[in-house]
């Protein structure tokens, strides 16, 4: 289909000088080799679409399909392109111009979209894996939901924080916080610890009803006017609370949230109330104190894997490392390619299955050779993506752990 106009930003997108530099951070540019994989070679097929040199075709959606959206060539790119504000542009451009296939069309419009931002939803929708696995009944499955089953962790805890969790020692403060779609659904209890941490941190923690999806999934699939309607609900549940900070613990998330600002900068009547509400958005790992916490002694080598939305999208690195070191008293092992994607990228692991299986072997393997038996991350679908990689390795002495569970589970008991 020809679909002239104008969607991306031409400023941004002149921005590239075409020097390379972010070819080697690329995951699907090392896996495949193809320029029309990585970063510079997405931005000429974006411009080329734009200017009607080439169609809104199969060829040229696949390369951009395959992009992950890690946003590892931004962190490499001198000239400070925005690349992943022109994927989002690219994508909402293609959504409303290219016809997809039955398959990716069921996938991506009903359970994507429909099912994944609704908890109930999404709680209702799991019940069969519970009884499938019950019944150990899933090589009865065609192998694509074997698969998808696979991502599942063993254990999904479902939760609900109160509207307020008082501070443990005389508050500081008071914060907000995103439960998060996924988080509430599977890492109940990872929101507990989250919740517990600032508690113990000297914070009161409010979790206003009303709050919902943060709209990472739509933004990142090229629905972008559903991804703003989240933000004005997010925005309006959380302004009317006098908060020090909105806190979210899902990197994926938090990197759509902080954008709010741009998200709906040319809304006149939301562009202010968005930058106010993303200028309050800090993720875990950068709220936390570490000199409140204590080291637990344990002796377990401990590493960490960079969720690309916490070190590529918002630049976080420095600050979770010095939260594990301080808990594991300076234990802390460096992971090859630790700011490689895992695969996981939101739903990218459903969508892409062949290319998020291997860059899922390509983590498992670093975390096997790191010798570590603990692997700490700041995401979700990480987690997801490096448990179940873990299992399908055989490598079940090693734990996967969201950084809450590993800050608190490993404290001792006087923290
Ligand atoms: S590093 Fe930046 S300027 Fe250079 S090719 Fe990549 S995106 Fe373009
Ligand atoms: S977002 Fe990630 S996968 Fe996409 S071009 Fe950039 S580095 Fe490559």
């Amino acid at each position: 289909m020809n679909a002239r106009g104008q969607f991306l930003d031409e400023t941004k997108a002149l921005a590239c000088v075409h020097c390379g530099l972010c070819l080697s951070s690329c995951p699907t540019y090392l896996e495949t080799g193809n320029e029309n994989d990585s970063p510079r070679g997405r931005i000429y097929l974006m411009r080329a679409m734009q200017s009607g040199l080439l169609d809104v075709e199969a060829t040229t959606v696949r390369h951009i399909d395959l992009c992950l959206g890690c946003r590892a060539c931004e962190t490499a790119c001198p000239s400070g392109v925005q690349y992943g504000s022109l994927l989002e542009a690219t994508r909402d451009h293609i959504e409303k111009h290219h016809g997809r296939g039955m398959f990716q069309w069921l996938l991506r419009r009903l359970v994507i979209e429909q099912v994944f931002p609704f908890p109930w939803r999404m709680y209702v929708a799991l019940w069969p894996v519970r009884v499938i696995r019950f019944l150990r009944l899933g090589f009865l499955l065609p192998k694509f939901t074997r698969e998808m089953m696979e991502l599942l962790p063993q254990r999904m805890v479902k939760g609900k924080l109160p509207a307020e969790r008082l501070a443990k020692r005389e508050a500081r403060g008071k914060v907000g916080f995103i439960e998060g779609c996924v988080m509430q659904v599977m890492f109940g209890d990872t929101n507990e610890s989250s919740a517990e941490l600032l508690n113990r941190d000297g914070w009161d923690v409010i979790t206003p009803r009303g709050q919902g999806c943060c709209g990472a999934l739509y933004a990142h699939s090229g629905q972008l006017a559903k991804a703003r309607d989240c933000a004005r609900r997010n925005i309006a549940v959380f302004e009317n609370e006098p908060l020090d900070a909105i806190i979210i613990n899902a990197a994926g998330c938090g990197s759509t949230l902080v954008e709010y600002g741009e998200l709906l900068k040319d809304d006149p009547a939301w562009a202010e109330r968005a930058a106010a509400f993303s200028a309050k958005v800090k993720d875990l790992v950068s709220w936390l104190e570490v000199s409140r916490l204590t080291a637990c002694g344990s002796r377990e080598k401990v590493t960490y894997h960079d969720a690309c939305h916490l070190a590529h999208a918002q630049g976080i690195t420095a600050e979770p490392r010095e939260l594990v070191k301080a808990k594991s008293g300076g234990e802390l092992v460096e992971l090859a390619e630790s700011d490689l994607c895992c695969g996981s990228a939101g739903s990218y692991n459903l969508t892409e299955p062949e290319m998020a299986s291997r860059l899922q072997k390509r983590k498992v393997q670093n975390i096997i050779e790191s010798g570590a038996e603990v692997i700490v991350t700041t995401n979700p679908g990480c987690l997801l993506q490096i448990q179940s990689g873990l299992r399908k390795a055989g490598a079940h002495h090693i734990r996967a752990l969201h950084i809450a569970d590993y800050l608190l589970k490993a404290s001792t008991a006087e923290d």
